[in-house]
């Protein structure tokens, strides 16, 4: 028999770090954008495992892919050669325009690479971050994350100054001759689902450029297709001296990367930065199918139109307790003049999974497969609501 519910969080609340607030739902399995409970109760999941599962729950070329690869070699680690690594760095090479990828396996994982890469190529030890930003929890990932509940039990953390973000003016004026580099993310995500102005990420550009100071893109929740460009950066037309994937990248499976341009990336020499897991055949293998995925069912484009799609249809909703929807592509952020718990709890209750993010900002960010009439059905109990 399996266990029941109940069974199943007495085990979280007695064995499990008490670190994250759950929701009263234990899933089972998945497919596509529905999500099972162990009582067989679909839902419609607009939230992919936090902008993961972009290809959807379980495609079968992923779990082919894991299955097939798992039976050939699972690790070796990076004291060896293998082909799976090869061909993805050429592949996030092309798809991303950068130079070079360091692998590894979450988006703080990367980010600490990258600051750590910032460090030693500039020889300077500051960074400029944007307020409302998220970019992990680790140690130094945490130093770039601006919320104070975060950080406060963890100071002093490596030195960081926040800026508004959108705002290049502030930049500009923080930018020092202690400054290592800028790091942004494109949009951001865990802040509210905050989109810049178009010119925004050019001007940083070119700021940086003038000064010398190095940009550093946090793409872990925009990649991928999420905006519909295969990554947001696209839509701003620049390219940051460093970057940084994760969450989508493996289909489900946990791994990230770290990219960099030529003259930056070869500041890491041998020795310099490691990890265990980066990179090895299993996750590259999910990655790569991933990646073949996205292409193959043109998900960046249709990231795209059902971001546009849905968008329209939330804005179509007569409820005075929303303020504003904004969006690109397949990330969609609907402010409320209210917290969501109570809308995020009947929604799960009706079957639809959402997120909600700075307190009062309902995050859409569904697998990018998901269809419209699935869709339909989400804005239609939003509206029963
Ligand atoms: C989620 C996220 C991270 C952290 O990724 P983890 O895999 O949870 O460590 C970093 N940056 C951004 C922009 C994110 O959205």
């Amino acid at each position: 028999m399996d266990p029941s519910y109940d069974e199943i969080v007495r085990k979280f609340e007695r064995y499990v770090f008490q670190t994250y607030t759950r929701q009263p739902l234990a899933i089972k399995r998945a497919r596509g954008a529905v999500v099972t409970d162990i009582s067989g109760k679909d839902y419609i999941d607009c939230v992919a495992g936090i902008a993961v599962n972009n290809v959807g729950h379980c495609h079968p070329a992923v779990v082919g892919a894991i299955k097939h690869q798992a039976g050939q070699l699972i690790h070796v680690s990076n004291l060896y050669y293998t082909e799976e690594q090869a061909v993805l760095a050429e592949e996030l090479v092309n798809l991303t325009g950068m130079d070079r990828v360091f692998f590894c396996n979450s988006g703080a994982e990367a980010v600490e690479g990258a600051l750590k890469l910032a460090r030693k190529a500039s020889g300077k030890k500051e960074f400029i971050a944007a307020e409302h930003a998220f970019h992990g929890r680790t140690r130094g990932a945490l130093s770039v994350t601006h919320k104070e509940k975060y950080r406060k039990p963890f100071e002093p953390l490596s030195p960081a100054v926040f800026v508004p973000y959108n705002d290049t003016d502030a930049i500009r004026a923080a930018i020092t001759k202690e400054t290592a580099g800028v790091i942004l993310e494109p949009i951001q995500g865990e802040g509210g689902v905050i989109v810049p102005s178009d010119d925004y990420l050019k001007e940083v550009r070119e700021i940086c450029d003038e000064t010398d100071t190095l940009l550093i893109l946090d793409e872990v929740q925009t990649g991928f297709g999420r905006t519909g460009k295969w990554f947001a950066k696209e839509h701003f037309g620049i390219r940051g001296d460093i970057m940084t994937v994760a969450k989508a990248m493996g289909g489900g499976f946990p791994m990230g990367a770290m990219l960099a341009c030529e003259d930056i990336a070869v500041k890491f020499e041998r020795g310099d930065h490691a990890s265990t897991f980066g990179g090895n055949a299993l996750s590259c293998a999910a990655a790569l199918a991933n990646i073949e995925v996205i292409k193959n069912e043109g998900l960046v484009e249709r990231s795209r139109e059902l971001g546009e799609y849905l968008i329209n249809k939330l804005n179509a909703l007569d409820k005075s307790y929303i303020r504003e929807i904004r969006g690109k592509g397949l990330i969609v952020g609907m402010e409320l003049s209210i917290k969501c718990d109570d809308i995020v709890n009947k929604a799960r209750d009706r079957g639809v999974l959402l997120n909600c993010t700075s307190e009062s900002v309902l995050r859409f960010i569904p697998p990018l497969t998901i269809t419209k009439e699935q869709l339909d059905r989400v804005v239609e109990v939003l509206n029963g609501i």
